[in-house]
């Protein structure tokens, strides 16, 4: 009696556990432009680390406003202390709301080895990383994005000063854990570089053989 209703809850606590999927890219590789559509067609819930840590400096109120002001300007990647509650604040906000809706895009995370190991520590038994979505672009091609962009998005990082050190950024910190995960076959490459809607059609090949 008593394992059987074990057996019950861990079923039910598996089968609560959120589903995550990595959307890992250089800056302007598309990863948010294609989560808009991901959403529309597969039900997932997108959360970008990026705007969650701009909400959060928005706040203006908050201790950790400048410390990401800062951060972002310089290309710099935030303490993962501050990132990961953000992003387990949101999936519970939203799991709270729905319990169905447990499948995530968590777009723009994790950077480096600091966000690797905090996601570890504080998440990887609580969520399934189901793959990491890699948008594979140009340097080149990332930075005309990102300066076209920045003529209207009002970002403080769409500039070239800041464009090389997040560029340098990603190539250091974020290209050596997309290669780890890559070792474990869990990389689904897409090539960033053609039209929003070319890339989409490649991003729904992954996701219909995936679920
Ligand atoms: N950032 C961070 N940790 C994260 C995600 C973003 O510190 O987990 C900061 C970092 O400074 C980065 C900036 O936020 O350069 C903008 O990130 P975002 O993902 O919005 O930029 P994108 O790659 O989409 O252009
Ligand atoms: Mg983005």
């Amino acid at each position: 009696m008593v394992i059987s209703c074990w057996g019950a809850l861990v079923r039910k606590l598996m089968m609560m556990k959120p589903k995550v999927v990595f959307v890992l890219g250089g800056p302007g590789a598309g990863k948010g432009t294609q989560c808009v559509k991901i959403v529309k067609q597969y039900g997932y819930t997108h959360l970008s680390a990026g705007d969650l840590l701009r909400a959060e400096r928005n706040k203006g109120a908050t201790e950790y406003g400048e410390l990401i002001d800062n951060h972002i300007k310089e290309g710099k990647i935030v303490p993962v202390e501050i990132t990961i509650n953000l992003i387990k604040r949101a999936m519970e906000e939203t799991m709270n709301q729905d319990a169905t809706k447990d499948k995530f895009l968590i777009d723009g995370f994790p950077r480096n080895t600091d966000n690797l190991e905090g996601w570890n520590k504080n998440m990887d038994t609580n969520a399934d990383v189901k793959f990491v979505l890699f948008f594979d672009c140009s340097n080149e091609i990332c930075i005309e994005r990102c300066l076209e962009r920045g003529k209207g998005s009002g970002r403080t990082d769409d500039n070239i000063s800041s464009l090389e050190k997040r560029i340098q950024t990603y190539m250091q910190s974020t290209k050596p854990i997309i290669e780890l995960y890559e070792k474990q076959g869990k990389v689904r490459r897409v090539d960033g570089a053609k039209s929003a809607d070319e890339v989409f059609v490649d991003v729904q090949k992954i996701f219909n053989a995936e679920n």
